[in-house]
């Protein structure tokens, strides 16, 4: 604590030159008496006396500027601790965020909510690498140029990550790696053109934390697609489309839009396991699966329903529709041959068709007539599509 402030300065003085009123009488004899000794013994007190006192006003100045030194510089520590404290604490309630986030959104969510306040400014993006082509996960976009700008700083961030340009007042990039493979690139346009080092290794942190989350958003969502769909033919798994179908079959009834089902088996499949192999009856249920996504629409429901049954909903389709539909997808399979092994295979497949009937929610029962009027497909002589029973007045 210091004892004497700047306001009391003029006391100082004042005081100061009352004294030397007070003991100008002493003062001014000391003096005489100094005098007296520099005349009798040739000895030069006065100009030391004087030497010695600049020199002590001078060491005292100098004392109070180091200890204001001292006070700054402490000031500052205090000040940094404190800003290194809060960017820690950012940083973590960012990881928390993460933590939490299973899929894009949610980490699209952390990042808007958690990330400006991490690397100090809202000028950001997170672009994500998909194959060859990126994926905007963050971030405004104001014109196509931005995008451009964007993609072009995140190849170049990627390909020299160590060599992050940085001209003022543009983007920063900072790769998002993962074990060593890249998974996006975080662009920031810091606030001040230098970016202080110790600001970049919080941003460099910051980085790793959403290269993280992000990767486990992807392995997350390919082990539920992996879950949902048969790595053979791409279509859905039989448990996920009766969910699908289920909901479809409820949304169809309020509102009143015509559904149907197919179902379709490949002919005498058997023969070509036997007279091929496995192998090459994997490749034309793979190259079956193809062809259904070529004819078929997005939105169709493509189930592979057995070993080499397949069901397809078509949502807001007619008989007559699935019937169209059926016939182009009968001729793919039949009259454009699967090559193998040097050889091109012929296969067919039968269909049976059904709609289901105003307000039919039964999936079993609409199924049932899909499955019978397969089994006719068979019976009357296979490459070919037949329509369910109750449904023939609609046909
Ligand atoms: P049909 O015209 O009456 O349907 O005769 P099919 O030979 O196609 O019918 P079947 O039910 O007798 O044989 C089906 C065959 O499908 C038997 C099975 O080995 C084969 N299969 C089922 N799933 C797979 C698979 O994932 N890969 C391969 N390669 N074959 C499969
Ligand atoms: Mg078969
Ligand atoms: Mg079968």
């Amino acid at each position: 604590m210091r004892l004497v402030g700047r306001q009391d300065m003029l006391l100082l003085a004042g005081l100061t030159a009352a004294l030397v009123i007070i003991f100008s009488e002493p003062i001014s004899r000391g003096l005489d008496i100094a005098r007296d000794i520099e005349r009798s013994s040739g000895l030069a007190l006065m100009p030391a006396l004087m030497l010695l006192t600049g020199v002590y006003i001078v060491h005292q100045l100098r004392k109070r500027h180091e200890v204001q030194a001292q006070a700054a510089a402490a000031e500052a520590a205090k000040a940094e601790a404190e800003a290194r404290a809060g960017e820690l604490e950012r940083l973590v309630a960012f990881g928390h965020a993460l933590a939490r986030s299973l899929d894009y959104d949610a980490i699209r969510s952390a990042v808007t909510h958690h990330l400006p306040r991490v690397v100090g400014t809202d000028e950001l993006w997170v672009l994500l690498r998909q194959g060859n082509e990126w994926e905007a996960l963050s971030g405004d976009t104001r014109t196509a140029d931005d995008t451009l700008a964007r993609e072009d700083l995140a190849a170049h961030v990627l390909a020299s990550p160590s060599a992050a340009p940085a001209s003022p007042g543009r983007a920063l990039g900072f790769p998002l790696i993962v074990g060593g493979a890249p998974v996006g690139v975080l662009g920031v346009t810091p606030k001040d053109e230098a970016l202080p080092a110790a600001h970049r290794r919080v941003i460099e942190a910051a980085a790793s934390l959403l290269a993280v989350s992000v990767k486990n958003a992807q392995l997350f969502r390919e082990v539920r697609e992996n879950s949902l769909r048969d790595g053979l033919t791409g279509c859905v798994t039989r448990a996920h489309a009766i969910e699908v179908v289920d909901a479809e079959l409820r949304r169809a009834r309020r509102s009143q839009m015509p559904v149907s089902l197919i179902m379709f088996d490949l002919d005498h499949f058997k023969d070509v396991n036997d007279r091929y192999g496995h192998l090459c009856g994997d490749a034309v249920l793979a190259a079956v699966g193809r062809r259904m996504r070529e004819v078929l629409r997005g939105s169709d429901v493509k189930c592979r329903y057995g070993g080499e049954e397949f069901l397809v909903l078509l949502p807001e389709t007619p008989l007559a529709g699935a019937r169209r539909v059926s016939e182009t997808l009968r001729r793919e399979i039949a009259e454009r041959p699967i090559p193998w092994a040097g050889e091109a295979l012929t296969v067919t497949a039968s269909f049976g068709i059904t709609q289901a009937l105003p307000g039919e929610v039964n999936l079993e029962a609409i199924i049932a007539r899909a499955d019978a009027a397969l089994y006719r497909a068979k019976n009357e002589g296979r490459n070919c599509v037949r329509i369910g029973s109750d449904n023939l007045s609609v046909a």
